[in-house]
């Protein structure tokens, strides 16, 4: 073989390999732009393969009119191919297909070898067609964009050369002058040149895909490390949009996921039009969520009925819709629109599944800076609380314990002389009153000490057995039944006060959040170098989402109402704060609707503080 042979070969090898490739994404999935595709380099083939096996069989007619009608389908093809992206005028349709037929027709008259002067005229007409093709791809790959605008301009180039490989081709025997080798060679250089051409616009292998992506998504990368930083999420949002929409080429709207409502809502650019709610499995966006792939619509009217009339309204003739999604959590959906199926769709597939990853990263990126900013605001608004409370209760102690020693006072004469007509009920209202403001006024005071770590004082040995005692008698009552159970004498180093005051607060909490006044149980043991103290109600108990936070400073159960129960939530706060200055732990086990426990482990030995 020379080397024009080799040439040629490698020029038919390229053809056929394109051929295979087309046809089988137009089996896998079948679109008018695939179906084309595999039209166009169908007929190609059938051409080389003619060519080739012709010679062998002595040239039939037969093979000669298949040729020529291959031949002539190839403008055809390539016409309808320009169509599936733009419009083409009905009448040149139309005439393609007249020529088509009509020099089918001549072929099978002539018997296959027909007249100079029609071959003249047909590769007059062939270049005419190539020509207009290769003009029109030109004009659509400047308005397109990325990985499709690269694609379209490699289409266009493989045109406008198979359109000089066909005149060259089909004036050589008119051209007695040019040594037929060099004409052979110009057209077999054409022809392998538009092969690569059209092999690289047509089935571009996934690497180049890939390259010709990169300068997009480096720009849309290059954004996106800023984009998280934007002032609100409807700025993020909007921006990765605007980013979208200029990579594709296309119209992008992006949905985010609204976990209360079960919806992906689409918030519109001009502020007074309503917000879009779209339901999982609804829609080009909704099927794309539910689905968690990139779905492509070539016919949304059709495929997404309950959406035709905006469709219609707005013009779109195919979408492509692409889940967010970070890991197993789903953010949202990016919806990008086009007034007609996108001539190479699966490239724009790719890009929108890449593109909706990098949006995930950045809507990520931005729900992390506001769960953080959220967080501190809320310290921040803790803390003020605290120093605000802390600075109040400072200055009501004093009155305060006035009022509270004058209460007291005026309830104790009037209980001892009922005759001098008193108010009774009125001052032990006035009293308890008092005494439960004195006690609020101690936690915040204590809450305060407890940020200082000043809260446990000296510590003695103390009989826990006793301290027990005295709690339970003081909440042994008419109402409440305190069921004791010291297993044996501990004898602990604390601050004694304090472990009173933890003990008084769980059970306090247990006698008020037991409503029906079920008995409550404090328990005693030792267990090795630890006391253990456990407190059992048969309460309302504790929701299991809130039972981590309950030790946390003004952390209250979501089943505690305000009105019901008082309390700030400052107690357990500093029954562990106590529990912890000692060198023990505090933790509590609950379900709600069967009560709660909650324990107490100190060292007997009073070391270990741990601040
Ligand atoms: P307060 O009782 O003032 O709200 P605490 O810090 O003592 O504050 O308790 C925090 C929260 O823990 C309470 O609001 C309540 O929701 C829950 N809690 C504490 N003890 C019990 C209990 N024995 N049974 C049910 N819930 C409790």
């Amino acid at each position: 073989m020379n080397a024009l042979g080799l040439l040629n070969a490698v020029a038919e090898a390229i053809y056929l390999l394109s051929f295979a490739l087309v046809l089988r994404r137009a089996i896998r999935r079948p679109t008018p732009s695939h179906a084309d595709m595999a039209l166009f380099f169908g007929s190609l083939a059938v051409v080389i393969v003619a060519s080739r096996v012709a010679p062998v069989v002595g040239t039939p007619e037969w093979i000669v009119v298949a040729e020529v009608a291959a031949v002539m389908v190839l403008p055809y093809a390539l016409l309808r191919l320009v169509g599936s992206f733009s419009t083409v005028r009905p009448a040149l349709m139309r005439t393609t297909e007249a020529v088509l037929a009509a020099s089918v027709i001549a072929a099978v008259l002539s018997r296959g070898t027909p007249p100079g002067a029609v071959v003249l005229a047909m590769v007059g007409y062939f270049c005419a067609v190539f020509l207009y093709c290769a003009l029109r791809f030109i004009r659509e790959a400047r308005a397109a964009h990325g990985v499709t605008q690269r694609r379209l301009q490699s289409v266009s180039l493989g045109s406008a050369l198979i359109g000089a490989t066909l005149l060259a081709a089909g004036v050589e025997p008119f051209l007695s002058g040019v040594p037929a080798a060099i004409v052979d060679a110009i057209t077999q250089t054409f022809a392998l040149c538009s092969g690569v051409a059209y092999y690289v616009g047509f089935v571009p292998p996934l690497m180049l895909k890939r390259a010709w992506q990169a300068p997009e998504l480096d720009a849309f990368l290059k954004q996106a490390t800023t984009l998280p930083h934007l002032p609100t999420t409807y700025d993020v949002v909007r921006a990765l949009e605007r980013s979208a929409a200029s990579t594709v080429g296309a119209p992008a709207t992006i949905g985010l996921w609204d976990e209360e409502r079960n919806v992906l809502r689409f918030i519109p650019t001009n502020p007074p039009a309503e917000v879009v709610e779209v339901r999982p499995g609804e829609l080009a966006g909704g099927r794309a969520f539910s689905s968690g792939r990139v779905e492509f619509s070539a016919d949304p009217l059709h495929d997404h009925p309950e959406g035709a009339e905006t469709y219609r309204r707005t013009g779109v003739g195919a979408t492509i819709a692409a889940p967010i999604s970070s890991g197993e959590h789903r953010v949202g959906v990016l919806c990008l629109y086009a007034p007609r199926p996108p001539f190479f769709a699966e490239s724009d597939m790719e890009l929108a599944g890449l593109l909706a990853d990098q949006a995930a990263a950045v809507l990520e990126a931005r729900a992390l800076i506001e769960r953080s900013a959220g967080l501190q605001a809320r310290e921040a608004a803790a803390r003020l609380k605290e120093d605000f409370l802390s600075a109040a209760a400072h200055d009501l102690k004093t009155p305060l314990t006035t009022v509270l020693a004058q209460a007291q006072f005026l309830e104790a004469r009037a209980k001892r002389d009922p005759a001098a007509g008193a108010d009774i009920a009125g001052l032990e209202r006035l009293a308890r009153a008092a005494e439960r403001l004195g006690t609020l006024v101690t936690d915040i005071l204590d809450a305060a000490r407890l940020e200082q770590k000043h809260l446990v004082g000296e510590r003695e040995p103390t009989d826990l057995g006793a301290v027990v005692a005295t709690i339970a008698a003081r909440y042994d009552d008419a109402a409440t039944r305190i069921q004791v159970d010291v297993r044996c004498p501990v004898v602990a180093s604390v601050d004694r006060r304090r472990i009173e005051q933890l003990l008084d607060n769980l059970v306090e909490n247990a006698t008020k959040y037991s409503t029906d006044h079920t008995p409550v149980a404090i328990e005693l043991w030792q267990d090795g170098e630890t006391a253990r103290i456990a407190v059992r109600d048969q309460g309302i108990g504790i929701p299991a989402v809130d039972l981590p936070h309950i030790f946390d400073r003004f952390s209250r159960g979501s089943n505690v109402d305000d009105r019901r129960f008082h309390g700030m939530g400052l107690g357990l706060y500093i029954c562990r704060g106590i529990a912890e200055e000692h060198g023990g732990r505090i933790w509590a086990e609950s379900a709600v609707g069967e009560g709660s426990t909650f324990h107490v482990a100190l060292p007997l030995s009073g070391e270990g503080r741990p601040n």
